[in-house]
């Protein structure tokens, strides 16, 4: 049987308008429309008669050697993750359930994760992700990421991710990081997040 392993663009849950001004049209456009694209035409365009044609996303993340198959894998899942935890109108501000149990756990407290999160993002040097991950008792760790890796890569499961690549803000917010990073806690769609945990 031909077993055919594409690799497809995630369907947004929201219309590219519907995240401004937190996240504006344009810079969905660009990035979902076009940056994300790009890595997803590259992985397919890549693997075919590799060890990876038949793997899943996350597999080919955890073991590709360092070169294009894991930069471009590890952007897809990345990307992938980002534009599904977001909504416009998010039912909770903040975590809930056994998530917000282990945050509590694990940093005291909603706020205090949430300042540890925004210093790692606006601290990180370059391009590449903030994530909060669970390790496979449940704990949660933050990271940080260069370029495109993802805490798969460690045996964590991923759970919250920020892009702090210059595309994911330039077109909104020009120099200011922190501003971009500052509003994107208002649109964390705390349920989505919360159900990577299982
Ligand atoms: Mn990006």
């Amino acid at each position: 049987m031909l077993i055919i392993m594409t690799h497809e663009m995630p369907k947004l849950p929201y219309a590219n308008n519907a995240l401004e001004p937190v996240i504006s049209q344009h810079t969905i456009d660009f990035h979902y429309g076009k940056h994300l694209q790009t890595y997803i035409n590259n992985i397919n365009n890549i693997i075919p008669g590799t060890e990876y044609e038949n793997k899943d996303l996350t597999a080919i993340v955890a073991s590709a050697p360092d070169g294009a198959i894991f930069n471009n894998a590890g952007q897809v899942l990345n990307h992938t993750l980002y534009f599904l935890q977001f909504s416009p109108k998010p039912v909770h501000k903040e975590a809930v359930g056994k998530l917000a149990e282990a945050i509590k756990h694990d940093f005291g407290s909603f706020d205090n994760f949430k300042k540890e999160f925004t210093a790692a993002s606006v601290g990180l040097f370059g391009s590449g992700w903030t994530w909060l991950s669970a390790d496979k008792d449940g704990k949660l760790h933050i990271t940080k990421e260069a370029n495109g890796s993802n805490p798969v890569r460690s045996g964590l499961i991923p759970l919250l991710g920020f892009d702090v690549w210059e595309h994911a803000y330039y077109l909104d917010y020009q120099n200011r990081r922190a501003d971009h990073i500052n509003a994107l806690w208002s649109i964390i769609d705390w349920d989505a997040v919360g159900n990577r945990m299982k």
